[in-house]
C-alpha cells in the first residue's frame, strides 16, 4: 500500500480558529477600516479573491454597483426635506400645502431607512463604486436546494449612538424622529404657528444629532464584519474540498451593507427573481466574539420596523442546534437591522447568526474598539462549523 500522506497538501483545517483568525487579521489589521466604495473596501475584495484562489476556487463573479459611503444621507435627506417644508409653511397657504407633503415624505423616507428598504434618494451624495463578490459551489449529485451565505466586507464608523448607554434606545429615538417629521406635516395642515416653531426646533436638534453621529472615524471592523468574511472563506474551503450532494451553495461577500444594505439589494435586483425565490439565506453578523445565537426576531431601528426570519429557516437552524448541542447555539430576539431586513421585506427567506458578548450585545458594535485584539478564534470556529452544519443538515435531509 502506498502512503499518500507525504504527497497530500499540508493538513491545515480551514475551519480551525487560527486559520479563520488569519483572514480577520488580513482584513481588519492589515487593510483596516473599509468604508463602502473606498479603496480599502476594494482591497478587501482583492484579498478575498486571493484567499479563494488559494482554496482552489477561481470562478468568482464581481457585481459592481454605485453607493454613497455613509449612512448619513439616509436620515439626513428626509430631515432636509421636512425642514424645508417647515420653512415653506411660513410663505402662505400654498407653502403650507407643499410643507405638509414634504413633511410626510420625510417621515416616510426615514421609516424606509430604519426598516432596511431601498433609499429612493441615495443618489444625492457622492457616488462611489462598491461590489459584491459571488461564488457558486454546485452539488455533486442531483440539485435540490440553494443556500446563499452572506457576509459584508465594509465597515461602519465609531458612533456615539451605539454607546452602551444609548444603543438600547435607538428604536425609540428613530421612532421619535419619524413622529417629529409626521407632526411637522400635520402642523402645516392645522396651522398652529407656535407648534410649527416647536417642531422646527425639534427637527433642527434631530438633524444636529445625526450630523454629530457622523464625526466618528471608520472602524477596523474585525468583528463587524471581517469575522463573517472569515467564516465564509472557511466554509468555502471545506465545501470546495467536499461539496454537498444536493445543495448549491452561494458565497456572497456583499459591499456597502453599512450604508443601507446596498449590496444585498443589488444581489436581489440581479439574481433574486430568477434564482433565489426558493433559496435559503444565512447571514453572518459579528460572530467573532462571545456566544453564538440565531435571531428569532429583529426590532429594526424603529418601533415600526420589526421583522423576523422565515419559519422554515428557523426550523432548520433549530434542528441543527439541537443535533449539535456542543456549540451551545440558542435563539434570541435582538435590537438589530441587518441584511435579513432587505430579504424579508422583499419576500425572500433569511436568517442571521450573530455573536453575543457577555452583556448580551454584539461585541464592540460600531465602536473604535472593534479591532483584531478583541476577536476570539474559538468564536470564529464555532460560527463557521455551525454554519457548515446547517448546510449539511439541509443537504442530508434532502437525500
Ligand atoms: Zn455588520
Amino acid at each position: 500500500m502506498i502512503d499518500t500522506h507525504e504527497n497530500a497538501a499540508p493538513a491545515i483545517d480551514p475551519l480551525e480558529g487560527e486559520s479563520l483568525l488569519r483572514h480577520v487579521s488580513a482584513l481588519a489589521y492589515n487593510i483596516g477600516p473599509r468604508p463602502a466604495g473606498h479603496d480599502t473596501e476594494a482591497r478587501a475584495r482583492t484579498y478575498i479573491r486571493k484567499a479563494l484562489n488559494e482554496i482552489g476556487i477561481t470562478e468568482i463573479k464581481a457585481q459592481p454597483f454605485e453607493t454613497p459611503d455613509s449612512w448619513a444621507y439616509a436620515l439626513g435627506t428626509p430631515f432636509a426635506l421636512s425642514l424645508t417644508g417647515m420653512l415653506l409653511g411660513r410663505l402662505g397657504k400654498l407653502g403650507r400645502f407643499a410643507g405638509a407633503i414634504l413633511g410626510a415624505a420625510g417621515a416616510y423616507l426615514t421609516w424606509r431607512a430604519v426598516s432596511g428598504l431601498r433609499q429612493p434618494l441615495d443618489r444625492v451624495g457622492t457616488q462611489r463604486t462598491s461590489a459584491n463578490l459571488i461564488v457558486r459551489i454546485p452539488p455533486t449529485g442531483r440539485y435540490r436546494n440553494t443556500m446563499v451565505l452572506l457576509a459584508h466586507t465594509d465597515t461602519n464608523r465609531h458612533r456615539e449612538s451605539f454607546s452602551s448607554s444609548r444603543k438600547a434606545s435607538l428604536p425609540t429615538t428613530a421612532t421619535a424622529l419619524i413622529g417629529l417629521q409626521a407632526a411637522g406635516a400635520v402642523a402645516q395642515v392645522t396651522g398652529g404657528n407656535w407648534l410649527s416653531n416647536v417642531i422646527t426646533a425639534g427637527q433642527i436638534a434631530g438633524l444636529g444629532a445625526i450630523v454629530a453621529d457622523e464625526k466618528g472615524n471608520f472602524v477596523d471592523g474585525a468583528n463587524d464584519n471581517a469575522s463573517a468574511v472569515a467564516c465564509l472563506l472557511g466554509i468555502g474551503a471545506a465545501l470546495h474540498a467536499q461539496p454537498l450532494q444536493h445543495t448549491e451553495v452561494w458565497l456572497v461577500f456583499t459591499g456597502a451593507e453599512e450604508v443601507g444594505l446596498k449590496g444585498v439589494h443589488a444581489l436581489l435586483d440581479e439574481y433574486g427573481e430568477q434564482q433565489m425565490r426558493r433559496a435559503g439565506f444565512l447571514n453572518f453578523e459579528m460572530v467573532g466574539r462571545g456566544n453564538l445565537a440565531y435571531v428569532t426576531h429583529h426590532s429594526g431601528f424603529s418601533h415600526l420596523s420589526d421583522y423576523a426570519p422565515d419559519s422554515e429557516s428557523v426550523a432548520l437552524v433549530e434542528r441543527t442546534a439541537h443535533a449539535n448541542r456542543r456549540f451551545g447555539v440558542f435563539g434570541t430576539k435582538m435590537m438589530m437591522l441587518d441584511q435579513v431586513a432587505a430579504l424579508r421585506r422583499r419576500g425572500y427567506r433569511g436568517i442571521s447568526l450573530v455573536g453575543l458578548d457577555v452583556d448580551g450585545w454584539p461585541a464592540n458594535w460600531h465602536s473604535a474598539t472593534d479591532a483584531i485584539g478583541n476577536i476570539q478564534p474559538e468564536a470564529l470556529e464555532r460560527a463557521a462549523r455551525f454554519g457548515l452544519a446547517i448546510l449539511q443538515t439541509l443537504d442530508t435531509e434532502s437525500h
